[in-house]
């Protein structure tokens, strides 16, 4: 083990140099996208490829290149690799657990845009994303079915241009950092434009997965928009936090971003109060604050992470015993009809 880790640690120095070398497209474009390479890359134990094929036939494995050499050698259960390998128990079918668990096809004034929260509105700016995460929601969504171009996003536009009551556009996705940055400048400036807006909120896992993609682009749009920036990043656990994760998130402070973070709550990755407590302190160190940690959506395929809402209870109140009340995550669930999020 401890042999093992210095092997990572001298590999990640070289990958880190041909990182470097590539911009974040180049290493989307070059992420892992099969069992058998992830399994060789991770000198992994074979006897999980057969159930590996079976869950990447469902949903595709993606793990770039930046993300996979935070992952430890030859060691099933990593926390960041249980987020990314695909499983046999995906095929697995448990009542309760369905395709389109936050019912969000009820709530779509416009294409690319959801609205279901007073003063604020989802618009999809991206349906694809970085990395494919095994508890994803999206892991059933039609991929191209929800990305607009600029003539198709005027019906959204117009929508928030008429309702003086929303004042946050949250850009969503899939990631939205996966949209290009003259895609995203153009969004940002028509939004601008709209008075009665007065946030902009980007949800988003790429700087986490990819930091390269927190470039001069992306840094420029959103340096320059009037609009006040929050930047609400998905992190599960303290080792997603490298270095290059850090030097992105100064970036996007710099530029004006409030950093925030959202984690869900997932069995073998983060499910005790150590991890927990540990990941705060982790996101202070990188100048964010904990937001949501939301138990998981009940999606078909994703059973064997469920947390059961007493024990999340539980591992919440005993965080309480380690950690300030401003590095506390706030505990909630999604519930289709309701208004808000739902605190448990
Ligand atoms: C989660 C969510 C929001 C944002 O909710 P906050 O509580 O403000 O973070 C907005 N719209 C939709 C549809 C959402 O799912
Ligand atoms: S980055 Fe977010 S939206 Fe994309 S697969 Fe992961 S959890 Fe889902």
């Amino acid at each position: 083990m401890q042999e093992n880790i210095i092997i990572a640690a001298s590999e990640a120095q070289s990958h880190r140099h041909s990182i470097g070398r590539s911009t974040w497209q180049q290493q989307l474009s070059h992420a892992i996208r099969d069992p058998q390479t992830l399994c060789e890359r991770l000198r992994l134990n074979r006897d999980w490829l057969a159930g590996a094929q079976v869950g990447h036939e469902l949903f595709e494995v993606c793990v770039p290149e930046a993300y996979l050499k935070r992952i430890a050698y030859a060691d099933i259960n990593d926390p960041l690799l249980r987020q990314v390998i695909p499983l046999g128990e995906e095929a697995l079918t448990p009542a309760g657990y369905v395709v389109d668990p936050l019912e969000e096809a009820d709530h779509r004034p416009a294409k690319g845009l959801i609205h279901k929260y007073a003063g604020r509105v989802l618009l999809i700016a991206s349906p694809n994303c970085a990395i494919n995460c095994r508890y994803c929601f999206r892991r059933h969504f039609p991929y191209s079915d929800n990305s607009p171009s600029r003539a198709q996003w005027q019906e959204a536009l117009d929508y928030l241009r008429n309702d003086t009551t929303i004042h946050e556009a949250i850009l969503s996705g899939g990631d939205p950092l996966a949209a290009s940055d003259r895609q995203l400048a153009w969004l940002v400036e028509q939004l601008e434009s709209i008075p009665h807006l007065k946030r902009l909120r980007i949800h988003t896992r790429l700087p986490v997965v990819i930091p390269d993609r927190v470039d001069d682009a992306l840094l420029g749009w959103l340096a320059s928009t009037r609009l006040q920036k929050v930047v609400v990043l998905h992190i599960n656990h303290a080792n997603e936090i490298d270095q290059a994760v850090v030097d992105a998130c100064t970036n996007l402070k710099q530029a004006g971003a409030t950093l925030l973070n959202q984690s869900v709550l997932l069995r073998d990755v983060n499910d005790s109060t150590a991890t927990l407590a540990a990941l705060s302190e982790r996101l202070f160190e990188a100048g964010i604050l904990p937001y949501y940690l939301h138990v998981m959506d009940p999606v078909q395929g994703a059973a064997h992470f469920d947390v059961p809402d007493e024990e999340a209870r539980a591992l919440v109140a005993k965080l309480r015993d380690y950690l300030p009340g401003f590095l506390m995550p706030r505990l909630v669930r999604e519930i289709p009809g309701k208004g808000s999020k739902t605190p448990l």
